[in-house]
């Protein structure tokens, strides 16, 4: 029987409450030592503790996370492991240039190859599904931006996967109108976030790391060894990796000499529902007998996919934001009212259809929109962020790299251009508040503009 504390937590996602009977690890209630602590039990925690473990087999490696495993962004996400690095190649061609861009882009090809490498190797049971993925437009406007965007693709050189689709080669794979034209990407898989998560917990556990959950870190202090202190236990280490993505703005850094972690990035959050399995009529009403996954090429992105068990997931279209240090945003009927809305949009054929679940969770963004892996005052802590929406596979990667960084080891990973980047800090509460609510309300009236008369 779960308990009233992990009842609340499998709320957190239908991935969370679809994955059955969890039996969490338990809580540190001893004082311990580990050459290495890790803050966060999702995909970034887990893969840099798995990762540090192969490399260095008599290392001991702790994890500690607050909660249950999975029961960050790793256990509400869409499932989508793809290579969209930031927020648009727009964006990060405009911030960094044609050269880094390029070079992202190698490196989350390398991060959807390596998931699914990792689900093969492992034989995890994450219903991994190498489905490649469509980026729809539905007014001419959208056609226009994302005409743009397969040029630029073309022009760098890194549109080998990609091709364009349409609107009657749509029409025939979806059975909608509502799809003027798309990109078609094979390198993107789908999979069951929830199960993924665990399955790296099974593999980390099987290398000997020490997972603790229940156990948040609500102290930090830094001298000769780090010490990390948790309700009942405390962890002394010689270096210490912090995977707190969204979650950071809360963690007790204030220890840490001149460093504010809260600065590095905001949680934003992004809103999933999900409906009950489709019949075998309803699907065969609306095609999509290859089960993609599908992004739309909105400024506020709707991501959608079925899932093993013949649902429809549908995100995103809306985001929210929290002010100072308020991470109380799960839940937000408007949002969710509006992902059913768009779905049943795209496919009136499916009004009947009733919604199961709905959730949502905190992405970490970052003022440039550009993900980031750093080293804090000296080099024996790491910090992650900054991983906006689209993390799954980066995250996975990510922690490859991480465990590279720890091991002082250098490799093409470890000269990728996010570490210890130059990031542009957040300003305070109140200006960084405003600013995001500014930001979703211009991206908000761009769509708008663009679908003037769709709706
Ligand atoms: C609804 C939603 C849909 C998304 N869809 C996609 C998608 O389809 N594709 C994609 O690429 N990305 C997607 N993302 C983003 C992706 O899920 C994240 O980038 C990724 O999971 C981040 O992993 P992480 O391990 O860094 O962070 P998290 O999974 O958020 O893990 C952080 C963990 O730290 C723990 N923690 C926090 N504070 C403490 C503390 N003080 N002590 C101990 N532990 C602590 C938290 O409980 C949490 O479990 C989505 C995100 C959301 C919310």
């Amino acid at each position: 029987m779960p308990t009233d504390r992990q009842a609340m937590f499998e709320e957190k996602s239908f991935w969370l409450r679809d994955y059955g009977f969890y039996h969490p690890n338990k809580a540190l209630d001893s004082h311990i030592t580990a050459d290495v602590c890790i803050i966060g039990g999702g995909f970034s925690g887990l893969s840099t503790a798995y990762e540090f473990k192969k490399i260095n087999p008599n290392a001991t490696v702790v994890v500690i996370e607050a909660a249950i495993i999975g029961y960050g962004a790793s256990g509400r996400n869409g499932g989508f492991s793809m290579k969209l690095f930031g927020l648009e190649p727009e964006v990060t061609v405009w911030r960094w240039g044609e050269q880094k861009t390029v070079e992202a882009h190698h490196y989350m090809t390398k991060a959807v190859a390596h998931v699914r490498s990792l689900n093969e190797e492992h034989n995890f049971q994450a219903d991994y599904r190498h489905t490649g993925m469509f980026r729809v437009a539905y007014s001419d406007r959208q056609l226009k931006r994302l005409d743009n965007t397969y040029t630029l693709f073309q022009k760098l050189g890194i549109d080998s996967d990609m091709s364009w689709c349409s609107k009657d080669t749509l029409a025939a794979e979806f059975n909608t109108s509502r799809f003027l034209g798309a990109t078609y990407e094979t390198e993107t898989g789908l999979l069951n976030p929830c199960k993924q998560v665990r399955e790296l917990k099974k593999i980390c556990m099987q290398l000997g790391v020490a997972i603790y959950e229940s156990t948040p870190a609500i102290d930090i202090q830094e001298s000769i060894t780090l010490k990390v202190t948790t309700p009942k236990g405390s962890i002394t280490s010689d270096k210490l990796v912090i995977c707190t993505n969204g979650y950071t703005r809360n963690l007790p850094s204030v220890n840490l000499k001149s460093v504010n972690l809260k600065k590095h990035q905001l949680p934003v959050w992004t809103y999933q529902i999900v409906t009950e399995p489709l019949t075998a009529g309803q699907w065969h009403s609306i095609g999509w007998q290859n089960r993609q996954a599908v992004e739309d090429n909105r400024q506020l992105v709707h991501y959608f996919r079925p899932t093993a068990d013949g649902r429809i997931t549908m995100g995103g279209g809306m985001v929210d934001v929290a002010y100072g240090s308020n991470m109380n945003k799960d839940v937000n009927p408007k949002a969710w009212q509006h992902c059913e809305d768009h779905l049943k949009w795209i496919y009136p054929q499916l009004q009947e259809v009733k919604i199961a679940y709905r959730w949502g969770g905190p992405t970490s963004v970052n003022i440039d929109m550009t993900p980031e892996i750093g080293f804090l005052n000296s080099n024996k802590i790491i910090y992650t962020c900054g991983c906006i929406g689209h993390g799954v596979s980066l995250t996975h990667l990510n922690g490859k790299l991480i465990a590279q960084l720890l091991s002082e080891q250098s490799s093409d990973l470890t000269d990728f251009w996010i570490v210890n980047r130059k990031a542009i800090r957040l300003p305070g509460d109140i200006i960084s508040w405003c600013s995001a609510k500014a930001i979703s309300q211009s991206l908000k009236l761009v769509d708008k503009f663009e679908e003037r008369g769709l709706y």
